[in-house]
């Protein structure tokens, strides 16, 4: 048998959950399609796991919640894995600081977006998919099932619709990278895979387990590999830089992790070789980054000292 180190993650989550509890001012929920404005503000679940799969929670960390960008790390990782560098001539890897769903840049970048997670890059990262595997939104769903072991996760259709009937904007930045020539699928099936992809619900269970092989530098959880070790630290890297719209800066500075946020409120983070965790509160702040989240991971870095820095 294996011996586990004493260490358990469980006294520090049951602290930051109380301490959250007391926190005064959560943020609102998103408000841009009805299944998000009506998630309550005061819902808050936290997942550590760690590189073995031994995964520690407090609070609603099974309950499914709506994954939004926190699957751009997924989609990106899983095209990385097929097409390796030539991802690199259709999207770029440095930060935006501008809103996520912005078009400004990529008139004078001639389509090319500034980073995987902003929405565009995201669109280039899907479509690029798409062409590698005829199903993206069906291959991440295999891969976030197999990393999790929860053959129930899986995409809310209503939360898809929902987003295809406010999609106005991320049809804009299909259409306008199409007339660039950096996009090679029918702009509808993008927006149909793109739309299915934010969709995905999981648990903070779930996503911190998915999130598992950035921790073990590309190794999935059947031991199989899925980046080199080398592509794991970039993503890291673009995770840290880009990975909390346009607030990386402070979230760097406060936490100290490789992140990625979600409009639902969940927030992934690696601690390189150590762990990884995933939290949800769906009050976010005006950056769209959720309150609780983030305070919740900064206390977590504070508490137990692990961070990349
Ligand atoms: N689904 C939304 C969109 O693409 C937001 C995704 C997010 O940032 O979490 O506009």
């Amino acid at each position: 048998t294996k011996s586990k180190p004493s260490l358990t993650f469980q006294p520090v989550l049951d602290r930051i959950a109380a301490e959250i509890g007391e926190m005064p001012g959560r943020g609102r929920p998103a408000a841009y399609i009805p299944a998000l404005a009506a998630c309550d503000p005061d819902r808050f679940g936290m997942a550590v796991a760690e590189p073995d799969g031994t995964v520690y929670g407090v609070g609603d960390w099974r309950q499914p919640f709506s994954a939004q960008s926190i699957t751009k790390v997924f989609t990106l990782a899983l095209d990385l894995a097929r097409e390796g560098d030539a991802l690199w001539e259709h999207v770029g890897r440095e930060p935006s600081g501008n809103p996520f769903n912005s078009l400004v840049q990529l008139e004078y970048e001639n389509g090319i977006p500034r980073n995987p997670f902003i929405n565009a890059g995201a669109l280039v990262v899907t479509d690029r998919l798409q062409t590698q595997t005829g199903d993206a939104a069906e291959a991440l769903i295999a891969f976030l099932r197999a990393e999790s072991g929860n053959d129930q996760l899986s995409i809310n259709e209503a939360v898809a619709a929902s987003e295809s009937a406010h999609g106005d904007r991320n049809a804009a930045l299909g259409h306008f990278m199409a007339s660039y020539g950096n996009i090679g699928n029918p702009v509808p099936v993008l927006l149909n895979q793109y739309f299915r992809q934010c969709s995905v619900e999981a648990s903070c269970a779930d996503l911190a387990l998915a999130t598992g092989f950035l921790a073990r530098r590309g190794i999935r959880a059947d031991g199989t590999r899925l980046l080199s070790g080398s592509q794991a630290k970039q993503v890291n890297a673009i995770m840290l830089t880009c990975g909390t719209y346009d607030a990386a800066g402070e979230f760097a500075y406060r936490v100290g992790l490789p992140g990625k946020s979600g409009v639902g409120g969940g927030i992934i983070a690696v601690v390189p070789g150590h762990c990884t965790l995933c939290v949800w509160s769906p009050g976010l702040d005006e950056r769209g980054n959720s309150v609780s989240g983030v305070a919740a991971l900064d206390r977590f870095t504070t508490l137990t000292g692990l961070s990349v820095f």
